[in-house]
């Protein structure tokens, strides 16, 4: 649909240009976030039942798996934090060196085998980075290892990517139809070897900046010719060739639903909102508050971030609403709701956003982004509720 010139949804939301980190917490409405990036994206079952006492110790009791398959804990006071962190560093999740661990941000397929080609080239590219001192990248800047039979990861964002096309094995810069081949052995290094030309060329100005712009101003290198191939859907929610994959509404999940999955197997860490429960098949989940277990469920068509009062940039409470929507939006179309226009929980177009712009008012955009010019203005919350038929009219 083409979308009319005009003002934005709402106001400009602050833009950090970084992510929490455990080493650099983000202060937030209710507390500091703290994120842990679990090397190659999993808990051992005594670190998962380890991760939900210390939720519960020191934080608020929540945690979001983000975008990007980190767990973020919440409602961290300052006076716990630096318990916290030697509780983290510990249990080997979170690195000794803050610059080290801002550099080791690598998202591996969830559906690895051990010692197949994504899950070795993830430790090399992790182990790399993390010595690679002279590597000034982007606080957001990331790597995807995606080198399954086919790639399953080209919805989550990251800035250089290695997958697999066909017989190949491909090093592609994000926003990139082709890439450079390489091989398992050369794919870590080559990898770092393309960070180092995103700076050379200028990729970052004043620490800032995404693969994604860059490629789009200046082009690609001239080794990157191979046409990337087809890619496949992400699996859904109950078992998979790994184990048993368990849905998490808005994804958070409770210190102690965490603590009841740990009970069950290793976990992994998905960018699709949903834990993998290693080697596990058709098990018995207890129905706990926030676990989705049937794909069918209609929450898993929303998305909403944090919002009020949890996040402190948020124009208004959305969770509720987005549950309370969810019946209602029809199949195959996605709802984000979003508490203000930057849009964190569904960075890409959606086709129906709600962005607020007051408490319990929201404009309404159609295949868009929660920044985009709305289709309509001043929805209240009460009025949704009644009248969901709103949401799709006109479209
Ligand atoms: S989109 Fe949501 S979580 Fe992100 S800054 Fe806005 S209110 Fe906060």
């Amino acid at each position: 649909m083409t979308k009319a010139p005009g003002p934005a949804a709402s106001p400009d939301p602050k833009v950090y240009g970084w992510c929490p980190g455990a080493l650099r917490p983000m202060m937030s409405g209710d507390g500091l976030v703290v994120r842990i990036r679990a090397p190659l994206g999993q808990l051992s079952q005594d670190q998962a039942s380890a991760v939900a006492t210390l939720s519960e110790r020191f934080g608020n009791g929540l945690i979001d798996l983000s975008a990007r398959a980190n767990l973020q804990l919440r409602g961290i006071t300052a006076d716990s934090y630096p318990a916290l962190i030697a509780a983290l560093q510990d249990l080997g999740l979170v690195d000794h060196d803050s610059a080290a661990e801002a550099r080791r941000n690598v998202m591996l397929t969830p559906l690895w085998k051990p010692e197949d080609i994504s899950h070795r080239i993830a430790a090399q590219l992790e182990q790399a980075l993390r010595d690679a001192e002279d590597l000034l990248l982007p606080g957001k800047f990331g790597f995807v290892v995606d080198a399954g039979e086919s790639p399953q990861l080209r919805d989550c964002v990251g800035d250089i990517r290695i997958e697999t096309s066909g017989a190949e094995l491909l090093l592609l810069a994000d926003g990139a139809e082709c890439g450079q081949s390489i091989t398992a052995e050369t794919a870590a290094e080559a990898a770092l070897d393309l960070a180092r030309w995103f700076l050379q060329q200028g990729g970052a100005p004043e620490g800032r900046g995404r693969m994604h712009p860059l490629i789009a101003r200046r082009g690609l290198p001239a080794s990157h010719i191979t046409p990337r191939s087809a890619s496949t859907p992400s699996p859904t929610i109950g078992n998979c060739a790994i184990g048993q994959l368990v849905g998490l509404e808005f994804g958070q999940i409770t210190a102690q639903a965490l603590a009841t999955l740990a009970e069950q197997g290793a976990l992994r860490l998905t960018p699709w909102r949903m834990l993998l429960i290693e080697g596990r098949h058709d098990i018995e989940i207890p129905r706990l508050p926030g676990l989705i277990l049937d794909a069918r469920d209609p929450r898993l068509r929303v998305s909403a971030c944090t919002g009020a009062p949890g996040c402190l940039q948020a124009l208004s409470a959305t969770r509720d609403l987005a549950r309370d929507l969810a019946p209602f939006v029809p199949e195959g179309q996605v709802l984000h709701v979003s508490g203000c226009a930057k849009g964190c929980a569904h960075p890409r177009p959606a086709p129906l956003v709600l962005t607020a712009t007051a408490p319990d008012t929201f404009a309404l955009i159609h295949h868009g982004k929660a920044g985009d010019h709305p289709l309509r203005d001043s929805l209240r919350a009460g009025a949704l509720r009644a009248a969901p038929q709103i949401l799709t009219e006109g479209s």
